[in-house]
């Protein structure tokens, strides 16, 4: 590595030193975040989000194409909306931010900032569902929302983040189930498909199901340094919500029904995974389906007649093809090379006068760094094939890390050892008992990430108390 190299790399902390500051480092130096003014606000930059919008112009999408519609809901709850379903409000009053003043003036009700908007869109179907032709109302929004945490961090836990939240009312129970479930895998799809993170799809337990749901499914992936996040959840709220909100129906029959509701959520949370999935020691690494960029120009010797003009016609010729783009900036390649590899951008393309001489471009992969002399007249071609090789590498590689920190357990005793020693997930045997969980969470700090949809089972009794195991459960220490 050469000296300018050296420096460079120095500015973020490597990984295996402290992963935390490695984290920060990233996120400052790869241009995606600055602080806001507000603790644990964040501002995200032009980098930033150009990845968040590619994440969510694929989502759009898929909302669109399974007959979800967009709308926009107000930022304001008056305190007396939040408090109609009981649950909810105690899951979500610690977090609250209250306006108590317009302008100079006294309001006679606090108003909430929306920490979710469920009550919003209760109210409004509780007015504007009728019969059961009105049904079902497949509402999606994006926005922002505000929850005051004590400690945050970028992307993964800030007191104001974006997302997206649908809101569903159907006429059956069942249509409520086919939808959170559809909902689930929507979410399980483009985060493997396009983050290229594999991730667990499993149901949450009732201590960690969301406030006021009958139950949430959620997909849960492994960070390098063996913490789990939750990628996205999925709510079936049964009737509760509906009770509370007196939203009923007339049926075929004429008789009065209660809908079945469900809400759905992704996140910039998902950034914070994207960073510390694939990640290293250079800087991001960008999946090429969600890179803003996917292939970066870098001409060599370009004060040298012709590289200039050869480079621009190379991107003219590529950028129907892929993202790409080019710096002509009179920085050094070495500094460009660096850059762009902190950047993430999934292939660099070198060319210089001997590459013009050959009719040759270099193409330089950001996974795993190998280089690879590519004939102009086959660049098209083998640059697509490359960036989907690198796609598949990244997911292949992830998959097989949360594999290697995939580990099982039959007493609390192994369990904590073995968390210790590679930390990760957890499979283990659960009775089903809240004590048990709770138990689990004190003992290794620990909590149950999800009751996988596909079942095993790898011991007779519970982990914790040695009853006789309802279900297994993963576990991990999260984020
Ligand atoms: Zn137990």
């Amino acid at each position: 590595m050469g000296k300018k190299n050296k420096q460079f790399v120095e500015k973020i902390t490597a990984m295996e030193d402290d992963f935390a500051q490695w984290y920060t480092d990233v996120v400052k130096q790869a241009d995606l975040v600055d602080y806001g003014q507000v603790r644990g606000t964040m501002i995200i930059k032009p980098y930033g989000y150009a990845i968040w919008e590619n994440i969510k112009d694929e989502l759009d999408k898929k909302f669109k194409q399974t007959g979800h519609t967009n709308v926009a809901f107000p930022l304001f709850i008056p305190e007396s909306l939040l408090q109609k379903e009981k649950d909810h409000v105690e899951g979500f009053a610690p977090e609250v931010a209250w306006v108590t003043h317009g302008g100079e003036e006294e309001l006679t009700e606090r108003l909430a900032i929306r920490p979710t908007s469920e009550v919003l869109f209760c109210d409004y179907y509780s007015k504007n569902i009728h019969s059961y032709r009105d049904l079902p109302k497949l509402y999606n929004q994006w926005g922002n929302v505000v929850r005051w945490e004590k400690t945050t961090r970028p992307f993964l836990r800030s007191s104001e983040f974006h997302w997206q939240e649908g809101h569903t009312a159907h006429a059956t129970d069942e249509d409520a189930s086919k939808e959170t479930n559809q909902m689930l895998t929507i979410y399980a799809d483009l985060v493997e498909e396009y983050l290229a993170i594999p991730v667990l799809r499993g149901k949450k337990t009732d201590k960690e199901k969301f406030a006021g749901a009958k139950y949430t499914l959620t997909i849960e992936s492994l960070m390098h340094d063996g913490k789990a996040l939750q990628s996205g959840t999925s709510h079936h709220f049964g009737s509760g919500f509906a009770e509370a909100f007196d939203i009923t129906y007339l049926d075929e029959n004429g008789d009065s029904q209660y809908v079945h509701q469900t809400s759905w959520g992704l996140s910039t949370r998902i950034m914070g995974a994207l960073i510390m999935v694939h990640g290293d020691n250079r800087g991001l690494v960008i999946p090429p389906r969600i890179a803003p960029t996917q292939a970066m120009i870098v001409p060599i010797a370009q004060h040298k007649e012709g590289v200039l003009d050869k480079a621009y016609e190379l991107r003219d010729q590529l950028k129907d093809i892929v993202r790409v783009d080019i710096d002509a900036s009179d920085k050094m390649p070495g500094w460009k090379f660096n850059e762009y590899e902190m950047k993430g951008i999934p292939v660099r393309i070198e060319m210089g006068p001997k590459d013009m001489e050959k009719e040759q471009v270099v193409l330089v992969r950001r996974d795993t760094g190998e280089k690879e002399f590519v004939p102009l007249t086959e660049l098209q071609t083998r640059l697509t094939a490359l960036l989907e090789e690198v796609q598949l590498n990244l997911y292949t590689k992830a998959k097989n890390h949360r594999d290697k920190k995939t580990s099982i357990a039959t007493t609390i005793e192994e369990f904590s050892r073995v968390l210790y020693e590679n930390p990760g997930f957890i499979k283990a045997m659960w009775c089903g008992d809240l004590a048990c969980e709770e138990k689990i969470k004190e003992d290794t700090l620990a909590t149950s990430r999800c009751i996988p949809f596909e079942q095993e089972q790898v011991a007779d009794i519970c982990v914790c108390c040695g009853k006789p195991a309802k279900e297994l459960v993963f576990w991990a220490k999260a984020y």
